[in-house]
């Protein structure tokens, strides 16, 4: 068996590659993206023939690249470990996070920690 990291046998060419951004928005804009030799993409562009965008590309996807590339990226699942906000995290397994967030998903909200989002108008009534 030989290393996977080996350059491959022919050399791959410059591809512009079809693709939907993968935001969690509904308009799933169409985007060209260029993949170098080595399979690094190195430009997205919103797709012209997308008849709804045409072509366009909202600031959300705008430096997409920066952050694909970006050093600091998280790229593995990650527990805080401190108050919100600390910055302080541990990095877990796929498995423990997806075992988690499956406890946290059924576990009943009567028992669940209370967390909650409120809006900064929100005030408790007076008893
Ligand atoms: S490019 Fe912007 S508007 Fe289009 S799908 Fe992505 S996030 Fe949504």
């Amino acid at each position: 068996m030989t290393a996977t990291h080996e350059a491959p046998a022919t050399p791959l060419t410059e591809k512009v590659v079809e693709a939907a951004c993968p935001q969690d928005c509904p308009d799933t804009c169409a985007m060209l993206v260029t993949v170098d030799g080595a399979g690094t993409a190195t430009s997205v562009v919103g797709d012209p023939d997308h008849p709804y965008t045409d072509g366009g590309l909202c600031v959300k996807v705008d430096n997409y690249l920066d952050r694909v590339h970006d050093p600091g990226r998280v790229l593995f699942p990650m527990r805080r470990t401190g108050p919100k906000g600390s910055g302080r995290f541990e990095r877990i397994t796929w498995d423990e996070a997806v075992t988690e967030i499956a406890t946290r998903f059924t576990t009943p909200t009567s028992t669940a920690p209370r967390r909650s989002c409120r809006s900064t108008t929100w005030a408790p009534r007076a008893s």
